[in-house]
C-alpha cells in the first residue's frame, strides 16, 4: 500500500506551519489562566475576551485570503502574517511583563491580541491553500496531503502548551511573561524558515515558482473558459442586492446583540461575503453549486468547533479545579491537556490515510459530507462520555483524569475524520481565483464556532450564579457537558440527512 511521493514543498509548509501553530497554541495555552490569574478578570469575562479573540483569529483569513488572492499572492502574505505574529507575541510578553502597571499591561495586551489576529489573517488561509497549487488539479494524494500538513500543524500544538505551560504556568502570575516570550522566540523561527527555503521548494509540478503573484491571474489561461462578461445593468443590480443584504444582516445582528461589536462583526461578515461570493457574474452553475456545498458543511462544522474549542477554556478550567491531576507524585499542570489531543492526532494522521485506501478498496469509504458528520457525532460521544463522569459531582471534589482523557481521544477521531478532510475539500470544490479566499470563507466557521464556544463556555456553572440557555438550567458540570452532547448529536443528525443532496451538488469531486 505505498502512496507516492509528495512534492517536497509540503514539508516546508509543514515545517513553517509546525512553528507558527507552535507559537499559536503555545500562547493559548496559557492566555485564560494569564486573563484570570494575571490581570484578574472573572470567569465570564475572560472567556468572553478569549472567544473574542479566537473568533476573531479566524475571521481575518477572510481579509487576508482575499489580499492573497487578489494582490500580495502567497508568498508575501506567509512572510508578512508571521511578522505581524511576532510583533503580536512580543506585546504579549510585554504585557505579562509589566503586571504592576495594570492600565498598561492591560493595553499591551489588547494589542499584542491584535497583531495576533491581523497576522494570522494574512498566515493561515495562504498557508492551507498553497498545499493544493503544489499539486495537478485532481491529484488523488490532497486528501493524504492535508492530513499530512495536519499531522505539522499538531506536532506544533503537543509542544506548545507542554513547553509554555512549564515556563509560563508556575503558579506565580509573573511568570506568565517566559511562556509568552518562547511563543515570540519561534514566531520569529518561522520567518527565517519560510523565507530562506520558499524559493527552494514552493514550485509547482511542472517547476514554475508558486505563490510569487497571484497565482489565479498566472494560470486564468488555464481555467475553464468564464461565463460572458455581466451587463453593466445585472453588475448594478448584483451591487445593489450586495448593499442590500449588508444592511439587513448587520441591523439584524446589531438587534440581536446590541453593543456585542465583535459578535456582530463576524455574524455579519460569516453572511455578507460568502453570499456576496455566490451572487458573482463570473460563476458557473456547476462552480455555484460546489461553493454552497461549502457554505452549507460550513455551518454544520460551526457546530463541531464550539463545542470542540472548550478545550482552550471551560475544558481547561474543568482540568485546573475539578481534575485530580497527580501522576506519580508530580501534578500534571492543568495547560498541558490541550497537549493530549495534538499528540493523538499525530498518531491518527499517520494511521488515517492506510483507513481510508482499506475502506476504499473495499468500496466502504464515506464521502466528504458523510465524514464530516461522522466527525460531528464523535464530538458528541465524546461529551457524553464526560458527562458519566461528572453525575452527580459537588463543586471542589475532582475526578480522575481518565475521564478527560477519554474525552480527547473521542474528540481527536472527530477531528481527523473532519477537519483535514475538508481542507481538502474546499480545494477540490473551489476555482483557482478563489484559493486563499475560500480558505478565509471556511475558516469563518471556525471564527463563528470560536465566538459562539466563548458564550457557551461563559455557561460554564459557577457557584452563586444562575446560568441557563434556552430556559435550560445550568447548575452542574452535568448539565453544562449535555448542552454540547445535545448540540452535537442534532447537528450531525442533520447532515447525514443532507449528505446525498450534497453529493449531487458536488458534481463528480468526491
Ligand atoms: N488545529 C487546527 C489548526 O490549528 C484547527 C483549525 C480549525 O479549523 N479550527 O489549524
Amino acid at each position: 500500500m505505498s502512496t507516492p511521493r509528495h512534492p517536497k514543498g509540503l514539508y516546508l509548509i509543514f515545517a513553517t506551519s509546525t512553528a507558527e501553530r507552535f507559537s499559536y497554541y503555545g500562547m493559548r495555552a496559557i492566555f485564560i489562566l494569564f486573563l484570570t490569574q494575571a490581570l484578574l478578570f472573572d470567569k465570564e469575562a475572560a472567556t468572553s475576551i478569549y472567544g473574542s479573540y479566537t473568533g476573531l483569529v479566524y475571521l481575518a483569513p477572510l481579509l487576508g485570503g482575499y489580499i492573497a488572492d487578489k494582490y500580495w499572492g502567497i508568498r508575501r502574505s506567509i512572510f508578512w502574517g508571521a511578522i505581524l505574529m511576532t510583533i503580536g507575541q512580543f506585546l504579549m510578553f510585554f504585557s505579562a511583563s509589566t503586571l504592576h502597571q495594570p492600565a498598561l499591561s492591560h493595553s499591551l495586551m489588547y494589542g499584542g491580541l491584535g497583531f495576533l489576529i491581523l497576522g494570522n489573517g494574512c498566515f493561515k488561509p495562504t498557508v492551507s491553500a498553497v498545499i493544493g497549487q503544489l499539486y495537478e488539479p485532481g491529484d488523488s494524494r490532497l486528501d493524504s496531503a492535508y492530513t499530512i500538513f495536519y499531522m505539522g500543524v499538531n506536532v506544533g500544538s503537543f509542544f506548545a502548551p507542554i513547553v509554555c505551560g512549564f515556563f509560563g504556568e508556575t503558579g506565580r502570575p509573573e511568570d506568565f511573561k517566559w511562556g509568552f516570550l518562547v511563543a515570540a522566540l519561534v514566531t520569529v523561527l518561522t520567518v527565517i524558515i519560510f523565507q530562506t527555503q520558499k524559493n527552494k521548494y514552493l514550485v509547482s509540478p511542472t517547476g514554475e515558482s508558486i505563490g510569487i503573484i497571484p497565482d489565479a491571474r498566472r494560470r486564468d489561461a488555464q481555467a475553464p473558459a468564464p461565463k460572458a462578461a455581466a451587463t453593466p445593468r445585472k453588475s448594478r443590480r448584483t451591487r445593489f442586492l450586495m448593499v442590500l443584504q449588508s444592511l439587513f444582516w448587520i441591523s439584524l445582528f446589531t438587534y440581536l446583540f446590541p453593543d456585542a461589536w465583535v459578535s456582530i462583526c463576524i455574524y455579519s461578515a460569516c453572511l455578507i461575503i460568502p453570499i456576496g461570493l455566490i451572487m458573482a457574474d463570473s460563476l458557473t452553475r456547476i462552480h455555484r453549486e460546489r461553493i454552497l456545498v461549502i457554505y452549507i458543511i460550513a455551518f454544520f462544522v460551526i457546530f463541531f468547533w464550539a463545542a470542540y474549542e472548550q478545550a482552550g477554556a471551560s475544558l481547561t478550567l474543568f482540568a485546573s479545579e475539578q481534575t485530580e491531576r497527580h501522576l506519580l507524585g508530580w501534578e500534571v499542570p492543568a495547560s498541558w491537556f490541550q497537549s493530549l489531543n495534538a499528540i493523538m492526532i499525530v498518531i491518527l494522521a499517520a494511521l488515517m490515510p492506510a483507513v481510508w485506501t482499506f475502506l476504499n478498496r473495499r468500496h466502504l469509504e464515506p464521502a466528504s459530507p458523510t465524514k464530516q458528520a461522522i466527525g460531528l457525532l464523535l464530538l458528541s460521544l465524546g461529551y457524553l462520555f464526560i458527562s458519566f463522569g461528572v453525575q452527580g459531582l459537588q463543586p471542589g471534589v475532582k475526578v480522575s483524569m481518565l475521564w478527560l482523557v477519554g474525552l480527547y481521544f473521542i474528540h481527536t477521531l472527530g477531528e481527523i475524520t473532519l477537519s483535514p478532510i475538508g481542507l481538502s475539500m474546499v480545494n477540490k470544490l473551489t476555482p483557482i481565483r478563489f484559493a486563499s479566499l475560500m480558505m478565509g470563507v471556511w475558516y469563518m466557521s471556525t471564527a463563528t464556532a470560536n465566538k459562539f464556544a466563548g458564550m457557551l463556555g461563559g455557561l460554564y456553572p459557577e457557584e452563586g450564579k444562575v446560568k441557563s440557555l434556552l430556559g435550560y438550567q445550568i447548575e452542574t458540570l452535568h448539565d453544562f457537558f449535555m448542552v454540547f452532547v445535545v448540540m452535537s448529536a442534532v447537528a450531525s443528525l442533520i447532515l447525514f440527512l443532507l449528505t446525498k443532496k450534497l453529493q449531487k451538488m458536488m458534481h463528480g469531486v468526491v
